[in-house]
């Protein structure tokens, strides 16, 4: 067994409803890919790369799983299809239902035409270390030599006071009662 990081991702409505929801359904999905053994609060944040879109909401799951890192993508993948993912090949970084990334996995790293881990943006992005940091501070993430806590430490040192307000936590009981909802 080893623990992935997920990062969660979404700023389109799906079945579920609102994003918020999506995250809450995803991370019940999430279940049949592992435990889901901790979950960060939900944060909204704002775009990155293309401004014109509605804000995101972001968390990050601990899953601990069995499966190898190319199995989770497969599963990942799948759930991002069940909730209407879709993904324009020419449009990255665009608006979206739901996105799951694979921010680390163990201490594994990993560089496959299919897989990059840890995740190849994951020192650049405050939207998911902000939540990663929450849950897993100490983890070490390989080939930074640093852990969680001393990369977003790093980001938020070079960051404007302006952009930092980006990332903001928000209390959502529909991501808190993720369980009792049976979506
Ligand atoms: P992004 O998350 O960068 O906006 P997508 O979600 O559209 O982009 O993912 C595109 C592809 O990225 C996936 O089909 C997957 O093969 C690849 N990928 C590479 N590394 C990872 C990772 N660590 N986690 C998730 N997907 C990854
Ligand atoms: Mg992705």
């Amino acid at each position: 067994m080893r623990t992935a990081y997920i990062g969660m991702g979404g700023n389109l409505a799906s079945w579920a409803g609102a994003p918020e929801a999506t995250l809450a359904a995803a991370t019940l999905r999430l279940e049949s890919l592992g435990r889901v053994a901790s979950r960060s609060s939900l944060y909204s944040t704002a775009p990155v790369g293309f401004a014109a879109q509605p804000r995101f909401m972001n968390a990050a799951v601990a899953l601990e799983t069995g499966l190898e890192p190319q199995e989770l993508l497969d599963g990942l993948l799948a759930i991002e299809q069940e909730f209407g993912r879709e993904r324009p090949a020419d449009f990255a970084n665009g608006p979206r239902t739901l996105d799951l990334d694979i921010l680390l996995f163990g201490e594994l790293e990993i560089s496959s035409p299919e897989l990059v881990v840890p995740h190849p943006r994951l020192a650049e992005r405050a939207f998911a270390l902000t939540p990663l940091n929450e849950i897993a501070p100490q983890a070490f993430v390989p080939g930074q030599g640093q852990t969680v806590a001393e990369l977003l430490d790093r980001l938020l040192e070079n960051t404007s006071r302006g952009e930092s307000a980006a990332v903001v936590r928000i209390e959502s009981s529909v991501w808190d009662n993720w369980k009792e909802r049976g979506f």
